[in-house]
């Protein structure tokens, strides 16, 4: 039984499916952790003929995360201190993450936002790759 779970979710409706497998394999004294990984503004945004004020969209958008994620957290009864959204490239974020909080186990939905046509590149290939720990991938997108 694994004893530290790292769950990653896109803040999809397709997060219900990967926490539920996740709690499915945590065993009952286990430790859950939900990790969301906001993606940074790009810079091509921040040109001035946008007038697009980059810093507050990026405050925004991790605002939002934050809030959706405690959200789900709340429902599912996990801890506001194992609820994690960061900012950065999502796959070495999590891989971070999984190893400072000392995590036996990452789950991860097999697609999300990019679809199911694609594969290569996805995020659970990304966080696979370099892992130190066991990685789950939870099948979840159009064809289940
Ligand atoms: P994708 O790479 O968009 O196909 O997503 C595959 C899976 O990676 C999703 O089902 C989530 O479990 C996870 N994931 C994708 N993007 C993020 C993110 N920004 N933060 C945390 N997990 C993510």
């Amino acid at each position: 039984m694994y004893t530290t779970v790292l769950v990653a979710v896109d803040l999809s409706e397709d997060s219900k499916k990967v926490i539920e497998t996740a709690r499915k394999i945590a065993g009952e004294s286990s430790k859950l952790h939900l990790v969301h990984v906001v993606e940074p503004v790009t810079a091509a945004y921040s040109m001035d003929i946008y007038a697009i004020n980059v810093s507050e969209m990026q405050q925004e958008a991790i605002k939002f995360a934050e809030e959706k994620l405690l959200e789900i957290g709340q429902q599912l009864t996990i801890d506001a201190d194992r609820v994690h959204t960061l900012l950065g490239a999502p796959a070495p974020e999590i891989r971070n993450l999984a190893n400072e909080i000392g995590a036996d186990a990452i789950v991860i939905g097999s697609h999300g936002h990019s679809g199911w046509k694609i594969l290569l590149g996805s995020t659970a290939i990304k966080v696979l790759h370099g892992s130190t720990c066991d990685v789950m991938t939870v099948h979840v997108g159009k064809n289940d």
